[in-house]
Formats: structure tokens, C-alpha cells, sequence
């Protein structure tokens, strides 16, 4: 599969070199306004190759995109320490305009992956602006948040997190909802795991582990300035699912009919990913408190996607 990577900066790269570390794609282009910073990503991702699965890892215009199946937008501004995502909005909502364009112009019906933040309403602006249906434009959306909150949990369960099915919904952002009330360890919803294995979910487990998981994004930017190995692996594990047609299930973001009583926003659920993008999304159980910090998160990004007009 061939795949485009607009933004050759620290995502956009990370990406690159977790799908050459990966195998998941036959040909990668990066494109960057930054020539000169596209083709030297590419020429250091293309090193780590000949250790990895084959694949040809290239720089060049957007006309090198032809034919691509897929591409990456990680093209933006970054985000500033202790920047709120969405401030990133309108600088970023610019930078998509041009990049779509040329896009479009070399491969009018490839599937884009949004990766640039505030990202849900990055794959609005995407949607709006591609014209592409709606399970063509999906945003990696809480993809790390919900691997992080299986970490946690497995951590503290002491299982693997592979083996806890648990999601983030809504916002990658402040208003995300960890799904308590649907999150399970085996088979096993995750209080009364907890209990059988001695390690209770308390209230104050529940917090450290909700802070550990909405938070996380602003301990890395405190320590490095921003974060980018672990999107750059959710990314490729998104690409993934759509190459092989996996049909594996994903909290991706893309934009939603209804959810909540909120129409057309787009947010994370858990949905199925394969060769034709979204096939089917899922709502999870939730409890009461749930249903409306999703509503809360829904009507924020639908609040904050219509202040763009
Ligand atoms: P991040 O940490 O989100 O990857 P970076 O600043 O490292 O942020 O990368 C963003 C990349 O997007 C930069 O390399 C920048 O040159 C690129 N970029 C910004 N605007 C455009 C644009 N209009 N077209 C193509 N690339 C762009």
C-alpha cells in the first residue's frame, strides 16, 4: 500500500519510521513545505529499512502522491506547552486548506488519516474540506489515550493490556471520557477482576488513573516540548487496520451522525477499521455520569467545529 505523509515534522516522521518498523506500507512519500526537512526524514527513515521490512521511503512534491491509498496529515503548527489543543484551531484549519488541496489534486480519492491537533475538529475541517464520505477522513482521535488507559489498568490488574478491552471516547483533549462502566479485563468487567485478584478499583485508583491517562500529553510536552513516538505507532496501527482489512476495533474519530443528541460531530467511539476506513461504530455501555461527560465533550468540539463557520 502506498502511503503519503504531509508534515515531515516530529509526527509526521514518527509515523514514517513506525511503519518502516512495522511493515505497514510498500511505498512511503513525505511531503513538507520544509523540502529540505521532508528529504532528510526520508533519507534516515530509509536507513532504518534494511533492519526492518522492505519498503521504498521517498521525498517529493504533492504530485508524488499519485496513487496513493492512504495519507497521513500531520502538517500544522505544534502545540506549545501548556497550549490548550483546541487554541491550535483556526492556525491549523489554514494549513489544512492548502495541504488538502494538493492532496486531492495527485490522488483525489485517497483516504486521509488526520493526525494534526485539536484533532477531532481537525477531521471535521478535513471532512468539510475533502468532500470525501465521512468514513474516509478518520482522526486518530483517542487511539493513544485508550492505550494508555489500558496500561494503566493492566498495571494495576497485573495483566497484560492486550487483554483489557477498555476505551477513551469523545475529545482527544481535556473533555475525554474513560468508559468505566464498559471497560473489561478478560472477559471480566474490570471491578470485579479487580477484586478476585486482589486489586481492588478504589476511588483513588479510578483518579490516578484517569489523571494519569488525561494528562499524560502535558507531562511529555513538559519534559521534551511535545509528543510523537506514540501517536507516530498509533498512526501506523490505524494504517495497519485498513491494509490488511482487519476490521479491528479502535477508538478513531471521525465525523458522527448522533451521539448523545449531538449531530455531525466528529469525536472518538470504538469502531470497526478496515480496507474502506470506518465499516461500523460501536456505542459502549455507560453509566449516567458517562453518557453526559460524552454529551459535554460532544457539544464542546460541535460548539467549537461551528465557531469556524
Ligand atoms: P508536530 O510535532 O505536530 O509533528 P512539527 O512542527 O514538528 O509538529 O511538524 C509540523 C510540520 O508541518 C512541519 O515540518 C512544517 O514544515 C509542516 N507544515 C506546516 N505547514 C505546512 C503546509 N502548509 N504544507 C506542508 N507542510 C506544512
Amino acid at each position: 500500500m502506498k502511503i503519503g505523509i504531509v508534515g515531515a515534522g516530529m509526527v509526521g516522521s514518527a509515523a514514517g519510521y513506525a511503519l518502516a518498523l512495522r511493515g505497514g506500507a510498500s511505498e512511503i512519500v513525505l511531503v513538507d513545505r520544509n523540502m529540505a526537512l521532508a528529504v532528510a526524514q526520508a533519507e534516515d527513515i530509509a536507513h532504518a529499512v534494511p533492519f526492518a521490512h522492505p519498503c521504498r521511503v521517498s521525498a517529493g512534491d504533492y504530485d508524488a502522491l499519485e496513487g496513493a491509498d492512504l495519507v497521513i496529515l500531520a502538517a500544522g503548527v505544534a502545540q506549545k506547552p501548556g497550549e490548550d489543543r483546541i487554541s491550535l484551531l483556526s492556525r491549523n484549519a489554514e494549513v489544512f486548506a492548502q495541504v488538502i488541496a494538493g492532496v486531492q489534486k495527485a490522488a483525489p480519492e485517497t483516504m486521509l488519516l488526520v493526525a494534526s491537533n485539536p484533532v477531532d475538529v481537525m477531521t471535521e475541517v478535513a471532512l468539510r474540506i475533502s468532500g470525501l464520505p465521512r468514513e474516509k477522513v478518520i482522526g486518530s482521535g483517542t487511539i493513544l489515550d485508550t492505550a494508555r488507559f489500558r496500561s494503566l489498568l493492566g498495571d494495576h490488574l497485573g495483566v497484560a493490556p492486550q487483554s483489557v478491552h477498555a476505551y477513551v471516547l469523545g475529545e482527544h483533549g481535556d473533555s475525554e471520557v474513560l468508559a468505566w462502566a464498559s471497560a473489561r479485563a478478560g472477559s471480566e468487567p474490570v471491578a470485579r477482576f479487580g477484586v478476585q485478584v486482589g486489586a481492588a478499583i478504589t476511588q483513588s485508583v479510578r483518579e490516578r488513573i484517569d489523571e494519569g491517562v488525561r494528562r499524560a500529553a502535558y507531562r511529555i510536552i513538559e519534559g521534551k516540548g511535545a509528543t510523537w513516538y506514540g501517536i507516530g505507532a498509533g498512526l501506523a496501527r490505524i494504517v495497519q487496520a485498513v491494509r490488511d482489512d482487519q476490521r479491528s476495533v479502535l477508538s478513531v474519530s471521525i465525523v458522527t451522525p448522533e451521539v448523545e443528541g449531538v449531530t455531525d460531530v466528529a469525536l472518538s467511539l470504538p469502531r470497526v477499521v478496515g480496507r474502506s476506513g470506518v465499516m461500523t461504530t460501536l456505542l459502549p455501555e455507560l453509566a449516567e455520569d458517562e453518557a453526559s461527560a460524552l454529551r459535554r465533550s460532544a457539544e464542546m468540539l460541535k460548539q467549537t467545529a461551528l465557531s469556524l463557520g
